[in-house]
């Protein structure tokens, strides 16, 4: 990716030229590693460009080269003013990143640093999304690094030294040869300390938990994160976090300025009993754990559910209103993969995991551009209102909202049936292509032990509020038929 240049560059007080802003082979922290820098972000807003958390990003650096032996020949005041000051002697349509950097430099070799000169830079440029949008979208693949974050004694972890992103630099190397986006470190005891340039979450059964600081950046983000979760009314916890543990969260996510905060796909207001879908794309996670052997300790009744509710999400995604052509290739093909492999990730065979992997992916990729429908609008409300967990309760209704879809979706059923393995199906009168498709589905539903019904999980005095919470929901204007509250009343009715 080519570095978006801008016009000046501010060095050592003074704005020169971008392709100015040069220094000598033997600056030495070029040589010797020793520098500090820090990672902002300025976003555009209706009146301009507005810098998020400046004075604590100036904060941090002088506190990140005291740490490392350097003294910062400028005022905090000074650095504040010199972003300011680059910002506007620079021309930007866009969010920008502003990269200041304190070096040792030119004058001195030596491993010593004693009386090297000391250089300040800050730089300015356009620069979306760290890994990318397609991750905000899809979330990414994480691979534990087999590198460790230094200990305290070997480095100084708080500090935003240059020198520790040797450390992220390897790890970061060695999961994309593994083919994964991102790593994460482990500390010197074995727990997560963070990613190769951001905070680590999960959430699980509602707590977000996001690991001390010990061996990891002090980070501003960080900060911001837990003061907005819980102003929201989140309980966070600083505490360590193990493998098994992000393996078996129910949410994982990064975050640093340059990643930054892609969280929540879904939120649950605990108060109002609603669960209510994101669909900004900075509220989709960025982080997916899609390696199958992550997989392998998952029970059996999660792997049905979050199988079952990949389905759905092919299942609705080909039939909602504003699928075309290339969603309901990845959603075809996705079910085509889902209907092959549940049974045996069930079983937790080892094709069977592999393919769910890769047929849940798929799905991701296809729904996230096009929508969904009623079942997930149903199935909302169960999990805020009874805690039902999200792929059971998708499960239990898809079958019968596919009995009441079918007049809306032309031949797609056929597709669905072929897909789910249906043999014959050419043959069939659309009518029992239908049927054919829905019969499929809920075979597979029986066979990896999905409930039938909701008899079980729903009340009959809260039939009324569910159907409500329903039709509000923001899935329910993709559905491919469209719907009233008393029609989805009645879709309630039927399952209980
Ligand atoms: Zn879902």
């Amino acid at each position: 990716m080519a570095l978006p240049e801008a016009e000046h560059i501010w060095y050592d007080g003074k704005l020169v030229k971008w392709h100015e802003a040069t220094t000598h082979v033997l600056t030495h922290s070029l040589h010797y590693g020793n520098a500090v820098f820090e990672g902002v972000r300025a976003y555009m807003t209706p009146k301009g460009l507005a810098i998020l958390c400046l004075e604590a990003h100036t904060k941090r650096l002088f506190e990140s080269a005291k740490a490392c032996g350097i003294t910062i020949p400028f005022t905090a005041e000074q650095i504040n003013q010199a972003h300011i000051d680059l910002l506007k002697s620079n021309t930007y349509t866009d969010n920008v990143y502003i990269r200041p950097l304190v070096f040792l430099g030119y004058g001195k070799m030596g491993v010593s640093h004693i009386g090297c000169p000391v250089n300040v830079a800050i730089a300015a440029w356009q620069w979306g999304a760290y890994m990318g949008e397609e991750a905000l979208q899809n979330g990414i693949k994480v691979k534990i690094a087999s590198w460790m974050k230094p200990a305290p004694f070997s480095m100084m972890s708080k500090a935003k030294a240059s020198a520790n992103y040797f450390n992220s630099q390897m790890a970061n190397y060695e999961a994309h040869e593994a083919g994964c986006d991102e790593a994460l470190l482990l500390d010197p005891q074995g727990f997560i300390a963070e990613g190769s340039g951001e905070c680590f979450f999960i959430v699980k059964d509602g707590v977000i938990i996001t690991p001390p600081n010990d061996t990891s950046l002090e980070s501003i983000t960080q900060k911001n994160v837990i003061q907005i979760a819980k102003d929201l009314g989140y309980t966070v916890l600083r505490q360590r976090i193990t493998r098994d543990e992000a393996y078996n969260a129910d949410e994982a996510f990064f975050t640093g300025t340059a990643a930054e905060v892609t969280i929540n796909y879904v939120i649950t207001d605990a108060q109002n009993n609603r669960k209510m879908v994101c669909v900004d794309p900075h509220d989709i996670p960025v982080v997916a754990f899609v390696d199958p052997d992550m997989m392998a300790s998952m029970p059996k009744g999660l792997t049905a559910a979050t199988g079952m509710d990949a389905l759905t999400h092919a299942i609705e995604g080909y039939i909602t209103k504003g699928a075309w052509e290339l969603s309901d290739m990845f959603h075809i093909k996705a079910i085509e993969v889902i209907a092959k492999s549940l049974r045996g990730a069930v079983k937790n065979e080892k094709d069977g995991r592999d393919g769910m992997a890769l047929g849940q992916y798929i799905a991701g990729m296809g729904f996230s551009n096009v929508g969904l429908g009623i079942v997930h609008s149903m199935a909302h409300p169960l999990g805020a209102l009874y805690d039902t967990p999200h792929g059971i309760a998708n499960a239990i209704i898809l079958p019968t909202v596919m009995e009441y879809n079918a007049p809306a979706t032309g031949e797609k059923y056929r597709d669905i049936a072929k897909a789910m393995g249906v043999e014959g199906v050419d043959a069939m009168t659309l009518e029992d292509a239908r049927k054919a498709a829905i019969e499929a589905v809920k075979q597979l539903s029986v066979d990896v032990g999905i409930p039938a019904d909701l008899k079980e999980i729903v009340k009959a005095e809260d039939v009324d509020f569910l159907s409500q919470s329903a039709f509000d929901d923001a899935c329910r204007p993709g559905n491919p038929r469209d719907t009233s509250v008393e029609e989805i009343k009645e879709l309630y009715l039927k399952l209980m």
